[in-house]
């Protein structure tokens, strides 16, 4: 059996243990509904990073792009499905509900990932429009519907989502492990094809049970509103067709991505000014812990930007530019770099949850504020060692592949001390009525990151040949990656140091939430 296969199954061998053993530890303390919502979720990452795994390198391969344009609408594909959160959270909680949304997010996404693996070029961008609007309802309401299940200061919340976050990474790890090996050694459409299956398991999961494990949670607000007519046709219909009709919109902004560089902007400033002015509307303390959530949010924009290269320029110079050999087996680079962080995450959930209840025991757990501050310090050291790993590879062009694990595991612990904790603090800092939103205007500031990872991706770029035709050479190609990372690593050292100085007066506006 090869190794690639063998990983795979040693992976999954020990995801499902560690599933075990969160389940076994936590199983009696909290919500069964932390149990469904985790694997629907598991199942959705599962499609969302399999298919991720093999979007750019279809996109150079088979669909002819080259390098810029596909690092550029690649970011704009993803700065669109981290858009749409923002009205998927936003119709949550006005009208739909959690539960509604989440299972038209996730019948949009089916749909979307099983129109990618029809092998037709024809139908590439009808399957990402698909998968934007559908994300857009699933990923924020799946979130936010989580914090329903804690009082805002349990202290049971915290873990809640640790744990929901590795069942996020366990589908990451599997999706990108499995498909990115299908891709790369089966076809294209396989490795789409396994994506989308899983999405529908997930679909099937959460309908068949979410009447006995939901209680009357995750209910449309107003149902009366839902089922009003308009011209013959119940509201909730008319908001269904919308996710729909959105579709060739989104299609459309993704192959013409220039719009979306223009559109960005223009949402960021209306969400920002909406922000400052609802809280401003707010008592004095609710205001102010929204204007800290939001300042938050500002931050991890440049986190992301530098983060997200995993998935475009990383899986170029993973392929290009990284020693895959493993004892005589050359891995498939997708599956590498894209199973690599969610593997570290599996494994270091444990660690990070026993470390803050190590550390809050002792009343030294850092706060929110000073935790972005330290990740980007970690996500600098991690860009730093692909340097040294370009430096020690420089004669062969090749870097070895322990620097380019190493470097993903400082990433990782950097995301650790970011991603979960943001998320929580979301739903910890904004008032009940509008934490669908607040979670909206969290994900906003992941699409500008991806939109900015899409600008820093293109600017290493490797053109295929020189001006007079000859091929560019490998040794030529790592010296563009490095430069990008050393410049990341300097950035985010620097962004790192300014936030810890700026912690103490961000927590000031907390009001005592960690
Ligand atoms: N990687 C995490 C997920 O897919 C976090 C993504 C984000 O917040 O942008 O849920
Ligand atoms: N670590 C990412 C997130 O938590 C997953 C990934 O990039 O594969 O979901």
């Amino acid at each position: 059996m090869d190794l690639d296969i063998i990983i795979v199954i040693i992976g999954a061998i020990f995801s499902g243990l560690m599933i075990a053993v969160a389940w076994s530890i936590n199983r009696r303390t909290h919500p069964k509904a932390l149990w469904l919502l985790f694997f629907t979720e598991m199942w959705e990452r599962f499609s969302f990073y399999g298919m991720r795994a093999l979007l750019i390198l279809y996109m150079t391969h088979q669909l002819g792009f080259h390098d810029k344009e596909a690092n550029l609408q690649y970011g704009a594909y993803n700065a669109l499905v981290y858009t749409m959160p923002l009205l998927g959270g936003w119709l949550a909680d006005r009208f739909l509900g959690f539960r509604k949304s989440i299972v038209l997010g996730a019948l949009l996404m089916s749909l979307g990932h099983l129109v990618l693996a029809i092998p037709s070029h024809a139908t590439f961008f009808l399957g990402l429009g698909l998968l934007i609007s559908g994300n857009g309802f699933f990923k924020p309401n799946i979130s936010s519907f989580l914090g329903k299940f804690y009082e805002s200061n349990d202290p049971r919340k915290d873990t809640a989502y640790s744990i929901f976050y590795m069942g996020i990474n366990v589908g990451a790890f599997l999706g990108s492990a499995l498909c990115g090996y299908l891709g790369q050694k089966v076809s294209w459409h396989w490795g789409f094809g396994v994506a989308g299956f899983f999405m529908v398991i997930g679909l099937v999961t959460f309908l068949v049970f979410s009447k006995s494990v939901l209680g009357d949670k995750g209910l449309p607000p107003h149902p009366e509103v839902l089922a009003k007519k308009h011209a013959g046709i119940p509201f909730s219909w008319l908001l269904y067709g919308l996710a729909f009709l959105l579709v060739p919109v989104l299609m459309t902004l993704v192959r013409l991505h220039e719009i979306t560089d223009w559109l960005l902007p223009i949402l960021g400033v209306l969400t920002i000014s909406s922000v400052i002015y609802l809280g401003a509307k707010e008592p004095k303390q609710a205001g102010e812990q929204l204007w800290a959530a939001l300042i938050m949010i500002v931050l991890s924009i440049l986190f992301w930007g530098f983060y997200e290269q995993s998935g475009g320029s990383l899986n170029l110079m993973a392929e290009r530019n990284v020693d895959m050999n493993l004892g005589g087996t050359v891995l498939p680079s997708a599956m590498v770099n894209n199973s690599v962080n969610p593997f570290y995450i599996i494994l270091l959930t444990p660690v990070f949850g026993w470390m803050w209840t190590w550390l809050s025991k002792r009343g030294i757990e850092p706060s929110s504020p000073l935790k972005f501050g330290i990740a980007f310090l970690l996500l600098g050291v991690g860009y730093y060692v692909f340097v040294l790993g370009g430096k020690t590879g420089a004669a062969t062009g090749l870097m070895p592949l322990w620097f380019f694990l190493l470097g993903y595991f400082l990433i990782t612990s950097g995301e650790l001390f970011l991603s979960p904790i943001g998320v929580a603090m979301v739903t910890k800092l904004s008032p009940p009525r509008m934490v669908g939103f607040l979670m909206g205007v969290w994900f906003l500031a992941a699409a500008f990151g991806h939109h900015l990872a899409g600008f820093i991706g293109s600017k290493m770029a490797i053109p295929e040949t020189h001006k007079d035709g000859t091929p560019f050479a490998l040794t030529e190609a790592l010296p563009i990656y490095m430069n990008g990372c050393h410049n990341i690593a300097l950035a985010s050292f620097a962004a790192g140091f300014v936030i810890i100085c700026l912690a103490p007066f961000i927590q000031k506006w907390m009001h005592g939430v960690k």
